[in-house]
């Protein structure tokens, strides 16, 4: 496995591949990877010849309050797990790299990214949308995989793709969760024993709301309702958002008429955590 730490190295390792008939994954993640990031690269590694994945912690994506220095690091187990799943090269720029001095441009999508996260994070899509242009321009993937995990983020880089013309696949991925049905997070080393019963409100609110919906509910306002009391009724917990949106455009609907995305993020002590589902009206 190759460990490629600059970007003319990683072009130079793209066009080699690509002038001998190669096809190249790509998985981008923030490292310190679990079972969730490792099924994304198996998913790459069947649809590709070679597959390349990147490590780094991205700070454009970061508010100055957020958690860009604490967040987790473990590059030596990252590369383990990487070389078990037969990973071709990883991709580890550093921040010098990646944002020499000077850096001034930046990728916006402008309506995706509004709602949503795009409210609590607003530098978040920007840096997102940025870092992956950069990153694709690096490894000339043929096809990436991004997980269900992060709906928006997946809406907001197919949509970049799209507008920009961009000649890469996106493959989505569903969420990876744990047995005990939390959606895996790199996040989820920051909580503590005791926050644990309470993150796992998030995944049994998606199952609530989707039986809700299957019984007949059809009033956002209503399933809402009982999503919030679910979660944060005890205050336990502190809703960020609970939303239910349109899956394509990620507006709010008032009225469940078709698949709806429900999308939570949720406070537990210090970690914030996502999730969501499509509820399906059919069942
Ligand atoms: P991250 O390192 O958190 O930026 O994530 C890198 C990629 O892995 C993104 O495409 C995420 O959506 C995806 N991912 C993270 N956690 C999960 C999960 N539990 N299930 C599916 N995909 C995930």
């Amino acid at each position: 496995m190759r460990i490629i730490e600059t970007i003319a190295e990683m072009q130079q390792a793209a066009d080699n591949w690509r002038a001998h008939g190669e096809r190249i994954g790509f998985v981008p993640t923030m490292g310190f990877l679990h079972k969730g990031h490792l099924d994304l690269m198996r998913t790459a590694r069947r649809l590709s010849s070679q597959v390349v994945i990147s490590i780094f912690v991205n700070p454009t994506q970061f508010a100055p309050h957020e958690d860009f220095d604490s967040y987790p690091r473990d590059m030596q187990r990252d590369l383990d797990f990487a070389r078990e799943v037969g990973v071709d090269a990883v991709f580890t720029p550093n921040l010098h790299e990646m944002y020499p001095e000077g850096f001034q441009t930046y990728v916006t999508v402008t309506e995706v990214s509004k709602n949503l996260c795009g409210r609590s994070r607003p530098v978040f899509f920007r840096g997102v949308a940025t870092v992956v242009s950069k990153l694709f321009h690096a490894v000339k993937p043929h096809l990436s995989v991004f997980g269900e995990k992060d709906f928006q983020q997946l809406v907001t880089i197919r949509r970049m793709v799209r507008d920009m013309n961009m000649d890469v696949e996106i493959i989505g991925h569903p969420i990876v969760r744990e047995e005990d049905g939390l959606a895996m997070s790199s996040r989820n080393a920051y909580l503590r024993p005791e926050e644990r019963p309470v993150a796992l409100r998030l995944g049994r609110a998606l199952a609530l709301a989707q039986d809700l919906v299957s019984s007949g509910e059809r009033q956002v306002d209503a399933i809402l309702g009982k999503v919030s009391e679910f979660i944060a009724g005890d205050g336990a917990a502190k809703i960020d958002y609970a939303q239910i949106c349109d899956p394509n455009t990620l507006e709010d609907i008032a009225h469940i008429g078709g698949p709806a995305l429900l999308a939570l993020a949720v406070w537990v002590g210090k970690t914030r955590l996502i999730d969501n589902r499509i509820l399906q009206p059919s069942g």
